[in-house]
């Protein structure tokens, strides 16, 4: 990202599928037969050291569709999931599970009826009846028509990819900080903390029991660990969304934008204790994000990134930039005016401060003009 700027917004929109018993079992098949397929491309993409999409297809589209009897608008559709997979990590052949989700595009997919939805199986094309809701309905003429089909818990749900709502426009002068902390959760301009206590002791218990189930490496070891790892993530996703949701809130209502720290290769800055360094990489940082970067669409605040840098080391009230201000991580103190509370808190007058001095001062291209809004949705 050259500037920081993601001007389309994607949001997801999960909707359950009420398919009859045979819909079901088609749709099933067709999942297991995808996946099959996908570990079949990946054994070829790996053998043939190709993780080139167009190269990979020209070996593998004629034999993956005769080998799996797939439509031909879903033999194509593995390929990038397979390039996906092999980015990640070169030197293994990804594995997909058989239940794994299936991506479709416009090709084998169609939102043409209000209810129901167009699935392209192995059976030949489905229309499958989904359950929606207010929510999902209102944003359902912005899906795009790319979806993924996710099999959990034996109830088929599409993750279908919508246009989030365009950003406000608008002039605000008035920002509500947000510090994404260490020791607290999010800290807001005017001193309100989500704290994530809650959290980081589930994350603590869980990190040592991790530990010491990766040591036993037995089977029921590695079941019990992707339990334990996934009931974290639910319980982390929810308290990010709860939080954002709060902040976003906050600011709507007291008619502010929103500030945030700029936190592209926030865990090069600084430094963490070893003591803190799992909670720094495990939480907050990479989730509290994109919750907070589509509400604030959604609910039409304003959003803006600033410089993080020495923002929990400046005074506020006086600009004086000091290592000494702060004595302790948690604590700010500063020495030439004596201003003290916890540092999140400072960090985040700062971060709010910056976002009102940067919307106040004119472009130089062209000074003398009414400043304009900041742009917007920054906080992808
Ligand atoms: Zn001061």
């Amino acid at each position: 990202m050259s500037d920081g700027i993601l001007r389309c917004a994607k949001l997801t929109l999960a909707l359950e599928l009420g398919p009859s018993a045979g819909q079901h079992t088609a749709l099933l098949r067709t999942v297991e037969r995808c996946n099959d397929a996908c570990n079949w491309i990946a054994e070829v993409a790996f053998r043939e050291r190709c993780a080139n999409k167009i190269r990979l297809q020209k070996i593998v589209y004629l034999e993956a569709r005769e080998r799996f009897e797939l439509p031909g608008q879903m033999a194509t559709r593995p390929i990038p999931k397979v390039v996906e997979a092999d980015k990640c990590d070169r030197t293994v052949q990804p594995h997909f599970r058989a239940h794994g989700a299936v991506p479709y595009d416009q090709r084998n997919i169609s939102w043409k009826a209000p209810d129901r939805v167009g699935l392209l199986t192995l059976n030949g094309r489905e229309a499958v009846p989904y359950l929606f809701g207010e929510y999902q309905n209102a944003r359902r003429d912005r899906t795009r028509g790319q979806a993924d089909l996710v099999l959990r818990r034996n109830v088929f749900s599409l993750y279908a990819t919508a246009d989030a709502p365009e950003p406000p426009q608008g002039r605000y002068t008035e920002y509500l900080g947000i510090d994404l902390g260490i020791v607290d959760l999010a800290t807001d301009s005017d001193g309100i903390i989500s704290t994530g206590e809650a959290g980081r002791r589930l994350c603590r218990v869980s990190a040592h029991r991790r530990r010491n189930l990766s040591r036993e490496g037995t089977k029921a070891c590695r079941r019990k660990l992707r339990r334990i790892s996934g009931r974290q993530r639910r319980f982390q996703a929810d308290t990010n969304h709860r939080n954002s949701k709060h902040v976003v809130a906050v600011a709507r209502r007291t008619k502010r934008g929103l500030a945030r720290e700029d936190l592209q290769g926030i865990r090069e800055r600084g430094t963490v204790r070893r003591r803190q360094r799992a909670r720094h990489a495990n939480w907050g940082f990479s989730r509290l994000r994109s919750p907070i970067g589509y509400k604030v669409r959604q609910l039409g605040v304003p959003a803006v990134l600033v410089d993080p840098r020495n923002t929990s080391r400046t005074c506020p009230d006086r600009a004086c930039i000091d290592q000494v201000n702060r004595p302790t991580r948690d604590r700010f103190e500063c020495v030439s005016c004596g201003l003290a509370g916890p540092a999140d808190a400072i960090a985040a007058r700062n971060i709010a401060f910056r976002a009102r001095a940067a919307v106040m001062q004119p472009k130089v291209s062209d000074a003398g003009s009414v400043p304009e809004a900041p742009e917007t949705s920054h906080l992808l």
